[in-house]
């Protein structure tokens, strides 16, 4: 059993089937990527390993614990956090308002206060802006902002939905120097990119989705050289 494994999840919005049988690992302190174009079902297999929009049918197993069922705000608790795509900071707080709300369930308080100092060095922009209300912040700013606030959760897994979506590319490639020195000390990563040129270069294996199937799975550095790879997700 892997620290993180989602196995032949299906998962519907209504009527509408978007994953039919995703089975996917993550061992513990690795940084996994999942590529595919739109509607591909990157997303959705997020929001259920988050318990947003649960799986029908299939399992969700995180440290050992069956999850799949669960409430999203006790997976959180578990240790699960997601930063969602278009960001979805609160607009009218402050970044620090923002990133002490990640915070919200833990129970160690003395210890947020180095997370937060933690987090400020990893994205010294926040720390500049600790007191602008998250709606003034720039697309790349609230990007950072999404993720500090996810990792002031302390989670044992990291959910990143589309870090690069509507930033430009010498922020993209900021926050993904950032990503990678976050799993470097430790934590264990699931992201989602449609861009998958600085996802594959981070991750160390990555899954293809297409509606909602996983049709090719490998190393991060196989799949950069894989024609088909290269052609559909990489603009080469
Ligand atoms: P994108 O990069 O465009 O977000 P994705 O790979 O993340 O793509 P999902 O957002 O997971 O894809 O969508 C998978 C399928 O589920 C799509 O067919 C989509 O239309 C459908 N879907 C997603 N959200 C909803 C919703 N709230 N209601 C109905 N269908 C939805």
């Amino acid at each position: 059993m892997s620290f993180l494994t989602v196995e032949n999840i299906h998962t519907y919005y209504g009527n509408i089937q978007a994953l039919k049988g995703i089975s996917l690992t993550v061992e513990e302190g690795e940084c996994v990527t999942l590529i595919g174009s739109n509607g591909a079902g990157k997303s959705t297999t997020l929001r259920s390993i988050s318990g947003l929009t649960p799986a029908r049918t299939g399992s969700i197993v995180l440290d050992g614990e069956e999850i799949t069922h669960l409430p999203p705000q006790e997976i959180v608790g578990l240790g699960i956090a997601q930063s969602p795509e278009g960001r979805k900071c609160f607009q009218r707080m402050t970044v620090r308002e923002n990133l002490e709300l990640g915070a919200y369930l833990r129970r160690d308080s003395d210890q947020q206060e180095k997370d937060l100092q933690r987090i400020f060095e990893l994205f010294p922009r926040l720390d500049e802006r600790q007191a602008q209300k998250a709606g003034t912040m720039s697309g790349g700013e609230q990007q950072m902002l999404a993720i500090g606030r996810a990792l002031m959760a302390k989670p044992k897994v990291l959910l990143l939905d589309e870090p690069s979506m509507g930033i430009s590319p010498v922020l993209t490639e900021r926050i993904y120097e950032t990503i990678e020195e976050i799993n470097r000390e430790g934590m264990t990563i699931l992201l989602v990119e449609q861009n998958a040129n600085f996802a594959l270069d981070v991750s160390k294996r990555a899954y293809v989705l297409e509606t909602g199937k996983v049709v090719m799975s490998d190393n991060s550095d196989t799949l950069r050289t894989n024609p088909d790879v290269q052609k559909a997700y990489l603009g080469t």
